[in-house]
């Protein structure tokens, strides 16, 4: 299988095992049985601060094409002046389970990895859209740059795989996105899990609230 990021990337490609290990240039990213674990993530409106940081970070790491974004963050006025505010809302592929995109896609090339995160097979996707379609969070674009193919968020797994969260987890200044194991959760992530009811936390493995604290220091 060969993700958006191999397939950009396609340099010197190793069979180890049961699993192929691509060494691309400058970027490591394996599918293999050292993808172990069920991760996922919690954004916390209430938290956010309206900087976009998120955005910038995955936009550095990702390279999606001009204009579309794997995770965006959009303000929104509420109330009549002079009795308005202002929130913000996240917008990014809750890797749903069960996913309508794999569902819909007719090439078999999305795919549900074992870690639970949603990823799309370049060697297989054809570009004809239809996982775009079935998606209810317009978190699915087309890439121009490449025959069409579809590209999303994959929650930065190649990052996970080197022992890292994802970029947006790391440059979000407020706290608002919190990022954990969903099969062994701790700390922070526990707390919000457990807020969750038991078929919102097996519906998907990123959750998007506002749980009104609205202070990363709670
Ligand atoms: Fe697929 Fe959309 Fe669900 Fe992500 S949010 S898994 S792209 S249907």
């Amino acid at each position: 299988m060969e993700n958006r990021r191999q397939f950009i990337k396609n340099g010197l490609i190793f069979c180890l095992g049961t699993g192929a290990v691509v060494v691309a240039t400058g970027r490591v990213h394996a599918f293999s049985s050292l993808d172990t674990g069920k991760w996922g993530m919690i954004i916390d409106t209430a938290r956010c601060s309206g900087c976009q940081s998120c955005m910038v970070a995955c936009k550095l790491q990702t390279h999606t094409v001009k204009n579309r974004f794997n995770t965006r963050i959009t303000a929104r006025e509420t109330g009549t002046f002079p009795n308005t505010s202002l929130h913000f809302e996240a917008d990014i592929c809750r890797h749903c389970n069960p996913a309508p995109c794999v569902g819909a896609c007719p090439t078999g090339a999305a795919f549900v990895h074992p870690t639970g995160i949603v990823l799309t097979d370049w060697q297989k996707c054809d570009g004809n859209g239809a996982c775009i379609d079935a998606c209810p969070y317009d978190a699915r674009f087309h890439d121009q740059r490449f025959n069409n193919k579809t590209d999303k968020c994959d929650l930065c797994l190649d990052r996970i795989n080197q022992g890292l969260v994802p970029a947006c987890v790391e440059n979000c200044s407020s706290n608002a996105r919190i990022f954990g194991r969903l099969d062994r959760p701790e700390g922070e992530f526990a707390g919000y899990l457990s807020a969750l009811s038991q078929s919102e936390t097996t519906q998907s493995a990123v959750h998007v609230i506002k749980s009104g604290k609205g202070d990363s220091n709670d």
